[in-house]
């Protein structure tokens, strides 16, 4: 033991150790810092590849600190207390969490820390602008994006913290559990695929340094073509905090084209990621519930045949060959293209008359970058009881939306091997080929245009 206690740095959505102002905190609470990560039992209720990629995360995370980083196992509200009194630690210190379950446990642990007298210090949070700082000259939240986004440039971000010279790990005895590993696949990756994603701080910062320089100036036209590879693929580390965005915004301002079209625009697609946090912030039961009343009334699909229905969404095998790729990308590789992610919501709730909580489970339970925020608010938005009062007339056809963003059909010949023997766009159609079944796709499990008409009664329906 060296003389002196540490404090803890204790890891949850900000594994990285570059741009992390609790770090910081925590270097000057004392001459060392011990760095921890909690695997509550929760996390690992659930093999999902949201979990799998966390702990490959964390895995890289204690290489990134040469091993002294502490897992520990357990109730984060009994195991923080014990691991302070073991180190004699007199502070505690995270980044703000922002979710509706992250801030109950943190009220817990402060509480439980508080009694032996020891602080939790909270420092900075996964966002450029914390949650619940945007408010309207009335004091009042946003519920809509323009205004939000408009008052977000106002307040401006913070430039990014500095990285300490030095990280002064404390190096005494501590035991720390090992992080579970899938049998034959290795974290992080969905399951029955092999690791081919890097993973961690530095995986992170490579990317977006490619992207910055090969993608960013193109992305404003190309990033709803999810046959290109045209977007960042940055969301699972925000998502774990590999990377802060305000990193990001400054990399981007701090660029020649960082005025670019395509800069803007990405810029706004980083703002709708603090949007959905602040809704989140302000409403945490929008998680689940409808955030808007209006829609209160409208009536659902359920039952046996529903549930027949819901399955072929979940499998890729409803017909509509925009919306099986979808499916099964997001199967495969715990990814779906935003364009896909729309149209797919779009096809549940509104060809299938099912509450957007259904379909926003299945994402979470699939994506390796399933946030609550963006995924409840995003599902939200499609189904229209969300922000942004989204048009509620507003179906997606999924044959012309296959037709307008896979143009020449190749995102639905890569994820539907049915249909590769359909040439250029007619890939979107195979009724209208004679040869378009020969290998067993699915006929459509409904008739577009006729559930397109039954949600619209439906809607004006509920809203009188
Ligand atoms: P890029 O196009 O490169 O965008 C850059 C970053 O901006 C993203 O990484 C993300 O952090 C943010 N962003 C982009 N679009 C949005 C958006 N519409 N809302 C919020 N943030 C955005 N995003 C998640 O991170 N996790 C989710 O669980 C999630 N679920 C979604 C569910 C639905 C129904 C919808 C419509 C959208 C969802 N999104 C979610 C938002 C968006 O689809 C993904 O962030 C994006 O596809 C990730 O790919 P990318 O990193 O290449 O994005």
């Amino acid at each position: 033991m060296t003389d002196s206690p540490p404090s803890i740095l204790w890891f949850r959505r900000d594994l990285r150790l570059s741009d992390h102002p609790a770090l910081l905190a925590a270097c000057e609470a004392a001459s060392t810092v011990l760095p921890v990560f909690v695997l509550d039992p929760r996390l690992l209720e659930t093999d999902t590849p949201r979990t799998r990629r966390l702990l490959a995360s964390v895995a890289a995370l204690s290489t990134d600190t040469r091993g002294a980083l502490v897992v520990r196992r357990g109730d984060p509200v009994e195991v923080i207390p014990r691991l302070a009194a073991e180190v004699g630690a007199q502070q505690v210190h995270i980044s703000r969490e922002t979710t509706p379950y992250g801030r109950r446990r943190d009220e817990r642990v402060a509480g439980a820390l508080g009694a032996d007298g020891v602080e939790l210090v909270t420092t900075g949070t996964p966002y450029a602008v914390g949650p619940g700082r945007i408010v309207n000259q009335s004091g009042t939240p946003y519920k809509v994006f323009t205004p939000f986004s408009r008052a977000w440039h106002q307040h401006g971000a913070p430039a990014p913290a500095e990285r300490p010279a030095r990280l002064p790990w404390f190096r005494g005895e501590v035991r720390s559990d090992d992080l579970p590993e899938g049998p034959d696949t290795a974290p992080g990756t969905p399951r029955g695929k092999k690791a081919d994603e890097k993973v961690g701080e530095k995986a992170a910062l490579e990317r977006w340094a490619t992207f910055l320089e090969s993608g960013l100036t193109a992305y404003g036209k190309e990033r709803d073509r999810p046959d290109l590879d045209s977007t960042s693929r940055m969301s699972a580390a925000l998502k774990y905090g590999e990377i802060h965005p305000r990193t990001m915004l400054a990399d981007i301002a701090a660029r020649p084209g960082g005025r670019s079209a395509g800069a803007a625009t990405y810029v706004t697609e980083l703002i709708w990621r603090e949007f959905y946090a602040d809704v989140l912030w302000h409403h945490p039961e929008s998680a689940w519930h409808d955030l808007r009343p209006e829609l209160a009334k409208l009536p659902y699909d359920e039952g046996p045949e529903t549930d027949r229905l819901v399955d072929a969404w979940r499998e890729g095998r409803t017909g509509y060959p925009i919306v099986d790729a979808g499916m099964r990308q997001l199967l495969e590789e715990g990814f779906m293209h935003n364009r896909l992610r729309m149209i797919t919501a779009s096809f549940l709730t509104k060809d299938l008359h099912v509450w957007w909580p259904v379909g926003a489970r299945h994402f979470l339970d699939h994506l390796i970058d399933g946030d609550i925020a963006s995924n409840n608010h995003g599902w939200q938005w499609v189904a229209g009881t969300g922000t942004d009062a989204s048009p509620y007339f507003r179906v997606f056809n999924p044959v012309t939306q296959g037709k307008k963003f896979d143009p020449d059909g190749d995102y639905v010949r890569r994820w539907v091997p049915e249909l590769r023997h359909l040439t250029g766009a007619g890939v979107h159609e195979p009724w209208k080929h004679a040869n378009g079944y020969d290998n067993d796709y699915a006929r459509p499990v409904i008739d577009h245009d006729e559930e397109r008409k039954e949600t619209l009664a439906r809607y004006e329906s509920a809203r009188r």
